[in-house]
């Protein structure tokens, strides 16, 4: 399989080059030139088959071409020794949660996957990589985790001051070793700004062997599809609705991927919060990315969403076959509160801002679908946003141990302004 720039204007490239490289060089982002039918494959798995059997003979149909199954093999048991879980809440509504990794977010799946695949490939190839990446929390504290001490491997993060929770920040900035953090004044989308002009600076990219590990890798969307294939397995259900609760909408076109390549899928959800750019497009047809908001479910606070671009290629650009495929809902911050402290109480269960996001869209959709079967992806555990759970609920979320231990250790991260310049000498002065 072959990988191509959403924009067209950059040569095909394989799987390993389009994940060390991050973005093509015409600025868009690598998608699968072609889609294989793998819903034989899809079919003959059963509830019995483990979450990294999935994994594997997956890959391997998809990439067989390029990588032995061996390598394959490798890459996947160092991946992931988490696995998502079910658990059915209500009638309806099953919650498929992600968050068991080592940073307790979804974002596991993708980054402890790019990991392992860019160790094995730069080992092999006796190359070093310095791996740039802006996070709105969640990306970089898994980006983090999994990168740590990884060989041949340099992080560097880029994070906006006073806007991630605490316990995230200490997930991005206790770790030191081949974790750097730079903590910026300004917000998400600037250090998505600066991120993606140190990409495109022609000098820096030849002095450095940039790449990048957030939502526009690859590397990262691949391992996304996985568990909408394993749920399917488990569930054996050909009506399934996944909602989605959205920022980037990496995790949202990784499932479209799945439904691609013949995962037998009914519908989409892509829940947002008052960051509504494409629920707006999919009711209206205009798409009118503005700077992102501020809001509760602070992971998904993007104006400008990266996959998009992924979503309008996959689609041929036309606006009726996206809204064939997913409706778009969009939740407010009271109506988040609201639906943690009524999970809470009917069920005992608590939910993280992201996903009480996602709860209240399916709710909404159930009142006019009360047929439907959905599948809510959850995914952080309630647990990283403690203050605004503890705050909703009146009840403090158990801290898993491991996050425990960060609260208590010192924080280190180098301030900046919103301002490549800055960002570029940075790098020049650190790693050249
Ligand atoms: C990143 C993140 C999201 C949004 O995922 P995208 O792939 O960017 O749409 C939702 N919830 C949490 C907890 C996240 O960290």
């Amino acid at each position: 399989m072959q990988f191509i720039s959403t924009r067209n204007n950059s040569p095909a490239v394989s799987f390993q080059e389009a994940l060390l490289k991050g973005l093509a060089p015409d600025g868009g982002l690598y998608r699968p030139e072609s889609f294989p039918d793998l819903s034989r494959l899809f079919n003959d798995f059963s509830p019995s088959d483990t979450f990294n059997d999935i994994c594997q003979k997956t890959l391997s149909s998809l990439l067989g071409d390029e990588l032995q199954d061996d390598q394959i093999n490798r890459i996947i048991n160092r991946a992931f020794d988490f696995v998502p879980e079910l658990k059915a809440l209500a009638p309806g509504l099953t919650i498929l949660e992600l968050f068991h990794g080592p940073s307790h977010a979804f974002k596991d799946f993708g980054a402890s996957f790019l990991a392992a695949a860019m160790e094995e490939f730069l080992l092999q190839r006796d190359q070093k990589s310095i791996i740039l990446t802006a996070t709105s929390g969640d990306t970089g504290s898994a980006v983090a985790q999994a990168f740590y001490k990884k060989k041949n491997i340099q992080v560097v993060i880029l994070y906006p001051s006073g806007r991630v929770s605490p316990l995230q920040e200490k997930q991005l900035t206790t770790l030191g070793e081949n974790i750097v953090a730079l903590e910026i004044k300004g917000s998400f989308d600037d250090c998505q700004r600066m991120v993606k002009e140190a990409f495109q600076n022609k000098e820096l990219t030849k002095l450095l062997p940039l790449s990048s590990a957030n939502s526009i890798n690859l590397g990262r969307l691949f391992p996304q599809s996985f568990y909408y294939i394993w749920t399917q397995a488990q569930l054996k259900r050909k009506d399934i609705i996944f909602t989605v609760p959205s920022g980037n909408f990496g995790n949202l076109t990784a499932g479209l991927y799945a439904k691609t390549w013949g995962l037998p899928i009914k519908h989409f959800i892509a829940a947002t919060n008052s960051n509504d750019i494409v629920p707006l497009y999919l009711n209206s047809g205009e798409y009118s990315p503005r700077p992102s908001l501020q809001t509760l479910s602070n992971a998904m606070d993007v104006g400008a969403p990266s996959n998009f671009e992924r979503m309008l290629s996959l689609y041929d650009h036309k606006w009726d076959s996206l809204k064939e495929n997913i409706t778009g809902i969009s939740v407010s911050d009271e109506e988040t509160r609201q639906t943690m402290n009524a999970v809470y109480k009917k069920h005992g269960y608590l939910l993280c801002p992201h996903t009480a996001v996602g709860y209240h869209a399916s709710l909404d959709y159930l009142q006019t679908h009360p047929e439907a079967q959905i599948v809510l992806l959850s995914t952080a555990h309630p647990a990283k946003f403690l203050e605004i759970v503890k705050e909703t609920t009146g009840k403090d979320p158990e801290i898993p141990e491991n996050l425990a231990r960060l609260l208590s250790l010192p924080k280190h991260s180098c301030v900046m302004s919103p301002d490549c310049k800055e960002l570029f000498t940075f790098l020049k002065d650190s790693f050249r």
